[in-house]
């Protein structure tokens, strides 16, 4: 096929890799022209590690910092509050636990994505500075800002949490909403950082990993990132009024602001922001899940379905897993399970099957995320209801999400692994009739194994929502 892609961001790279490695051929359409500061770190689990490694991501390159614990520290005492060791969860997840610069993550992704591969269809090609600004489903055309119209056997939408387009595939607006925090953030480089007496305290004789600190309502969440060169920084703080617009990464933040968010803190924690010129702030938002990712030629994948909290580090991750679904759903490949054939049907059938395996997957994930003791626990005996539309299988112990690190947490993010369910799911498959033997569950029956992870949930939400019996909006903001 050939394909469309709609932004280059993780989704959309990863997106541009899969199908590539699928036998398509595609062309991305990203409206910025990369030139954006995008500096700031990511944490990639496990189950996003799995994904890396299989398209041959540069590790070496990117500089990655593998974490081994994570310390909750009282921002005013700095004394240790929690401990959690990480040590172990290579060896129980077969993958590592690591940070990076975005940069250096876009970076490797960007270089195998447009590199020549053997074995992989030509390089993708990227069109920067091409926003589009329309979609048609039914044709698969999209409309780039000037009028331009292209058309393509498969759109892939990819741009992000404010995405113009899932109202339209999902029929409903599912507009994002705010959780009342701000975050300032930056990059902290270490060896100013030192210069701070007490910085020994912290980060000599201790391996890598997060120092959250909390104070009252603060909560500011450190770790390091290229090489343990820079430290990344992010201060979750009550939204201020003039904040309040302030939902993209590109407004800047003044020290002086940042200093009056930390009053009462210790003076090593003050002295943080006083080692960077480059202080930006945004204000977090989410969205619940959409429950229609799909619609004629068109397929959403990362923010644009799954916008969540950054509270378990999955955003990314579910992105990336979005992207290694299509590369099995859609592969041409003869040693596929099922070799994907393409007619127009059979791509319908195909990405009807890619909504029911992932939503089971990336709506908990959102719904998870949305828990958090330093963020909201609003609702939360009823986000278990929520959570049950979407995954039949057993849930991590209450209160979920209490600790965005505990082994509970880890078990349900990091054992996934989305090349085996996803080729598990193309087997039990039937073309015809669109069944898959002995995986469909029943929302709510607590259905343990491969099945939990798969589901006819378009279906139940669509039923339940017409039986006026569905997913509750406003539990699930
Ligand atoms: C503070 C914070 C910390 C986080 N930490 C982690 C973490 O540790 N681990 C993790 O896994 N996740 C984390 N996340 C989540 C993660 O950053 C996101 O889930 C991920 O970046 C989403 O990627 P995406 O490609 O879907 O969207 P984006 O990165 O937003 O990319 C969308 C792209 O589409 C382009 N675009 C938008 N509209 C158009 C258009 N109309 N036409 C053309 N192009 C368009 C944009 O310019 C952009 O390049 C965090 C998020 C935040 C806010």
């Amino acid at each position: 096929m050939n394909i469309a892609i709609v932004g280059a961001g993780i989704a959309g790279l990863g997106a541009a890799i899969a199908l590539r490695r699928a036998g398509h051929y595609v062309e991305i359409y990203e409206k910025s022209q990369f030139k954006n500061e995008i500096g700031a770190a990511i944490l990639i689990t496990p189950n996003g590690h799995r994904i890396l490694r299989r398209w041959g991501f540069n590790f070496d390159k990117a500089r990655p910092v593998d974490f081994k614990q994570f310390r909750y520290v009282n921002a005013s005492t700095l004394e240790i509050a929690k401990y959690e060791s990480f040590e172990g969860v290579e060896e129980r997840f077969g993958e590592r636990m690591a940070s990076y610069h975005r940069v250096d993550l876009h970076s490797g992704l960007r270089e195998i994505a447009t590199g020549e591969r053997e074995g992989w269809t030509a390089p993708a090609k990227i069109h920067l500075g091409c926003e589009v600004v329309g979609v048609d489903s039914e044709k698969g055309v999209i409309e780039l800002k000037g009028g331009e119209k292209i058309s393509r056997d498969l759109v892939v939408i990819a741009d992000g949490c404010h995405t113009a387009f899932i109202p339209q595939v999902a029929q409903e607006d599912i507009p994002v909403q705010m959780i009342g925090k701000s975050v300032y953030r930056m990059l902290a480089p270490f060896a100013k950082l030192r210069e701070h007496s007490d910085a020994s305290k912290l980060w000599d004789d201790e391996k890598p990993g997060f120092v959250t600190f909390f104070r009252n309502d603060l909560m500011i969440v450190t770790y390091p990132c290229r090489g343990e060169e820079l430290l990344n920084v992010a201060i979750f703080h009550n939204t201020r009024l003039e904040e309040r617009q302030k939902v993209d990464w590109n407004s800047s933040a003044e020290l002086s602001k940042v200093l009056e968010v930390l009053e009462g803190c210790s003076e090593l924690v003050k002295h943080i922001p006083q080692t960077t010129d480059v202080i930006k702030v945004y204000t977090v938002t989410q969205r619940p899940p959409a429950l229609t990712i799909h619609r004629g030629k068109i397929i959403c994948i990362g923010d644009s379905v799954h916008h969540m909290l950054p509270t378990h580090a999955q955003g990314g991750c579910s992105a990336l897993e979005d992207a290694a679904a299509l590369e099995v759903l859609l592969s041409l490949h003869p040693d596929s399970p099922k070799p994907f054939t393409h007619t127009a049907s059979n791509l319908e059938k195909r990405l009807k099957l890619y909504q029911h395996l992932r939503l089971p997957r990336s709506a908990p994930t959102q719904i998870l995320s949305s828990l958090s003791p330093q963020l909201t626990m609003a609702g939360l005996a009823k986000k278990t209801a929520e959570l049950r539309k979407f995954y039949a299988g057993d849930l991590p112990p209450w209160p979920m999400g209490t600790g965005s690190w505990t082994e509970p947490l880890r078990e349900f993010f990091y054992s996934y692994d989305v090349f085996a369910e996803a080729e598990d799911v193309l087997k039990a498959w039937d073309e015809e009739t669109g069944w898959c033997e002995g995986m469909e569950g029943v929302a709510g029956e607590g259905i343990a194994g491969k099945n939990r992870w798969f589901g006819d949930v378009g279906r139940w939400a669509v039923e339940d929502l017409r039986d006026g019996n569905g997913v509750d909006r406003e539990v699930a903001r």
